[in-house]
């Protein structure tokens, strides 16, 4: 730390000298491109001349060359020339080309570092002018700056003081300071090279071993780089460019691919990690950061998921902790149901390594605790219930349907364990409640997404399940039910037989109208059609004392019942209306009266579509026999 102290008072003795040159000496010499002795020193460096250039960044130097101004006098362009030809040419012919006797392309790195710092205003002019540096020095595993690694070693670690002289930010002048990182930023790869520096001493033993002379290193550059992308992260987001920057930073891997392809570990993934392994407070910040990363820039990807869910099930020591583990989750859940849209991928991986089994977890270990229901800002059993919400509107969804069905048995357990403790008064705040509906919830989503006989709702096997032929929508235990069904409406519905009018009218999908265009959208609609068309006689006989209570306080016939079930909520809602309620087209009663009998019963099913890019609404119709719900109820 000596050195970086030492140097710390040699710049402010620099930036003395120059401002000392400027008042005195400097008269004749202001101007732009003055004669003199500013045009002289330019010449000087622009012929490589060592000992003048080394003048450059001593402030003694400064004062015995009364220099004036970086930018005005011209040094700057011309040392920024110099640099340009790092990419392509060895500093030995670039020097032969001037015939100078300058010792290392360093010293230019090093007049820009003091440029920077003594002369601010030279900040912009630099940092739209070095992409040809950035672009060797970034290069971690090639190694090269002037085709030699020599160089690009002796560099490496002025070129980080450079970086950190022109982002540095002084709150007052922010706005400026944001154009400048802006122009530093727009050189490809400077950012994702900034962030994993922070992580050299835990992934990079080769550049270790290879800069083992910078003891600098370890401390200063991974500290300082660590700070920045603090600060880029928690500063973003109030000017309006700073978004791209987030999504940048959050999914950048912390190890380069050209050193380790396989190496995964995003920085937002990163940052739980260490939120993870620390048991201390002092990470406020991090915590602030993923937030701001998982919330405003949506990187979430695999490591994340994983990492949030190992702390939640098996490293949170306290209420706090799984609160801010449920806070990220509901971060994450809660813009897929709101502005952007629900990834069925995320959401089903997330279940596979054990989302739901946390939540039940934090029911288990913190329901007595006293914020877990009332807290000022946020308690627990609101965070959980949002994130099964979460959960449910995009559980009919293929991969998260799946992904249920596959842990079904395993949440089951822990479930009926929990609920065990509840009944035997273990869980006392949870009996004084009454079911707890958080419990509630995951047992509606248990429910919804098994697979069942759309004829006669028996509980199907993976290798049990026929569909039918003609709309591949229809899923049936056995011939005799798929025939059944087919004699009893689904002839008319399906749409091999009949026409799109017919199909839609009062079986099957009537939102959204036209199947998508789109290959990918069509499909998922599908599949949702599927999932969605399984549950339905579950749902009406599960339901069944409900619904005939309902018709029985309107005083309704059951033919002249619409049944609504809204699968958007969690567990479904289900409401009965009269029909001509339900239907408010005139054609519409009309078809409804042409085509119910005094048999059949009609229910409505509402549910949510997520695509990439949009998000629908999805809505179902069946007619059931009265018989049905009778019999259940009995
Ligand atoms: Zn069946
Ligand atoms: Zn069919």
């Amino acid at each position: 730390m000596g050195s970086s102290k030492k140097k710390g008072q040699q710049r402010k003795a620099a930036k003395k000298a120059l401002a000392a040159a400027a008042a005195s000496g400097g008269g004749e010499d202001s101007t732009v491109d003055g004669g003199g002795s500013n045009s002289k020193i330019v010449a000087k460096i622009r012929s490589g001349d060592n000992k003048t250039t080394k003048k450059l960044f001593t402030a003694e130097g400064m004062a015995s060359l009364s220099f004036i101004s970086y930018e005005h006098s011209g040094v700057l362009s011309v040392v920024l020339q110099f640099l340009k030809r790092c990419e392509s040419e060895t500093f030995d012919g670039v020097m032969n080309s001037v015939g100078g006797d300058l010792k290392s392309p360093l010293l230019w790195i090093r007049v820009l570092v003091t440029a920077s710092y003594v002369e601010p205003s030279c900040k912009l002019q630099i940092a739209q002018n070095i992409g040809s540096l950035i672009s060797c020095m970034v290069n971690d595993t090639e190694r090269r700056f002037f085709k030699s690694s020599k160089h690009w070693r002796q560099g490496i670690v002025r070129f980080f003081n450079l970086v950190m002289n022109i982002m540095e930010t002084k709150e007052k002048d922010a706005l400026e300071n944001m154009q400048i990182v802006e122009a530093l930023l727009q050189h490809e790869g400077l950012l994702r090279f900034i962030i994993q520096w922070i992580f050299w001493t835990e992934y990079r033993p080769d550049i270790v071993k290879e800069l083992k002379s910078e003891d600098f290193l370890r401390s200063t550059i991974i500290r300082l780089s660590g700070r920045l992308i603090e600060m880029l992260v928690l500063s973003s987001g109030m000017k309006g460019e700073g978004g791209n920057w987030l999504l940048e930073i959050g999914s950048t891997p912390i190890v380069s691919k050209e050193y380790d392809p396989n190496f995964m570990l995003s920085y937002t993934a990163k940052m739980v990690n260490q939120l993870k392994e620390t048991k201390e407070k002092k990470h406020k910040n991090v915590f602030k950061m993923v937030r701001r990363l998982i919330r405003d820039a949506d990187c979430v990807d695999k490591g994340v998921i994983t990492e949030m869910i190992d702390w939640g099930t098996n490293c949170v020591i306290n209420y706090d902790d799984a609160l801010k583990v449920g806070i990220l989750f509901l971060d994450w859940i809660y813009q897929g149901a709101g502005n952007r849209y629900s990834n069925d991928t995320r959401v089903a991986f997330a279940i596979r390594e054990g989302l739901i089994e946390m939540c039940l977890g934090f029911i288990k270990r913190f329901s007595e605790h006293e914020s877990f229901e009332n807290d000022d800002e946020l308690p627990m059993h609101d965070v959980i219930r949002c994130i099964l919400y979460g959960v449910n509107n995009i559980s009919l969804h293929e991969k998260t349907a799946k992904a249920i069905r596959n842990k079904r048995s395993s949440i089951k357990e822990k479930l009926v364990r929990l609920e065990q403790d509840i009944i035997e008064g273990i869980e006392e705040k949870l009996l004084r409640n009454g079911k707890d509906n958080s419990l509630l919830q995951i047992e509606s989503i248990l429910n919804l997404n098994g697979s069942y006989c759309c004829r006669c709702n028996k509980s199907l096997s993976k290798t049990e399940v026929m569909q039918c032929n003609g709309c591949h929508r229809m899923v049936y235990c056995s011939r005799a039910c798929q025939k059944e069904d087919w004699l009893n409406g689904h002839m008319l519905a399906c749409c091999s037989t009949a026409s799109n009018e017919t199909a839609g009218t009062f079986q099957g999908r009537y939102w959204p109208e036209r199947v998508p265009s789109d290959e990918r959208a069509a499909t998922k609609l599908k599949e949702i059609e599927i999932n969605m068309n399984m549950i339905q006689l579950k749902l009406f006989l599960d339901r069944s004392d409900t619904i005939r209570r309902q018709a029985k306080d309107l005083n309704l016939p059951l033919y002249d019942c619409v049944v609504l079930f809204d699968l958007r909520e969690c567990p479904p809602t289900v409401n009965i209306e009269e029909y001509t309620e339900s239907f408010g087209v005139e054609d519409e009663i009309e078809g409804f009266e042409e085509s119910r009998s005094k048999d059949n019963i009609m229910c409505v099913y509402h549910s949510r579509m997520y695509n990439r890019s949009s998000r629908d609404e999805l809505s179902m119709q069946r007619f059931f026999p009265h018989e049905w719900l009778k019999k259940q109820g009995k």
